[in-house]
């Protein structure tokens, strides 16, 4: 059951208005993208591809992967322009290992239970995603903001990451993808959804494994991280 993780963190983060790219920013005294790491290092995935902007792998294997001694990174590579290019970056760089997480960087109370319980269903189901029922009611409008649609708020779930793959099945989704590459995707479960021969797994993740996008999202994280550490000492070291 030889399993890679890809760590994503091409992105430009532009929603978070600072000078220093939010994977780098400060969360309790660590880089946002240190937390990743670290679950995908405790947790039973043999190796793990980090894919970084053009230009900052060098920055991230010195200041990240060497000086935090995460020993399960195997590659650090620069992702692409839009997110899915970055999986494939990613994808492309992990050879070939019987699954895959790919995961966003940007989350980072992702828990090593988590990474590990997303690889024992996805032995079963081939493929899985993260996810929690929505608590809100969701509404669709149309261009001037007239609500045109209430879905059933029970089938309802966000979507998160880790989402998990047998390899082949997602690289060969990909593949298809870059093909045809003017196809708006937003995550892989998509991906694998339109060019894959295997339905997706919804799997419960976490309220609190959220995505930090905007300056308020990082309080929130924050508050989480202190109050984890707090429970669990030496890994708050
Ligand atoms: O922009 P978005 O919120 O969808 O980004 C989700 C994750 O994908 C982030 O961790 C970000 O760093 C990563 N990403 C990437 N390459 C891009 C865009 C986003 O690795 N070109």
């Amino acid at each position: 059951m030889a399993a890679a993780g890809i760590v994503l963190a091409g992105g430009k983060g532009t929603r978070m208005q600072s000078e220093i790219p939010k994977q780098y920013m400060l969360l309790a005294g660590k880089p946002l993208l240190y937390y990743s790491l670290r679950a995908f290092e405790e947790s039973k995935v043999e190796s793990v591809v980090l894919v970084t902007a053009e230009g900052e792998e060098d920055y991230c294997r010195t200041e990240l992967v060497e000086r935090y001694g995460f020993t399960k990174v195997t590659a650090v590579t620069a992702g692409g322009a839009e997110r899915y290019e970055s999986v494939f970056h990613g994808l492309q760089a992990a050879g070939t290992p019987e699954y895959v997480l790919i995961h966003d960087g940007a989350r980072p109370l992702v828990t090593a239970e988590l990474i590990n319980r997303l690889l024992g269903q996805t032995e079963s189901y081939g493929a899985c995603v993260a996810g929690m029922p929505v608590k809100d009611t969701i509404q669709m409008t149309d261009e001037n903001g007239v609500i045109t649609l209430t879905p059933k708020r029970e089938s309802l779930w966000i979507a998160q990451t880790p989402q998990a793959f047998e390899f082949s099945l997602v690289y060969h989704a990909y593949e298809r993808l870059m093909e045809e590459p003017e196809i708006d995707v937003t995550d892989d479960a998509m991906v694998v959804g339109l060019y894959g021969d295997t339905p997706v797994q919804m799997v419960r993740g976490s309220y609190t494994n959220l995505k930090v996008t905007t300056p308020e999202d990082m309080a929130f994280a924050e508050a989480l991280l202190k109050k984890r550490q707090s429970r669990e000492p030496e890994k708050g070291k």
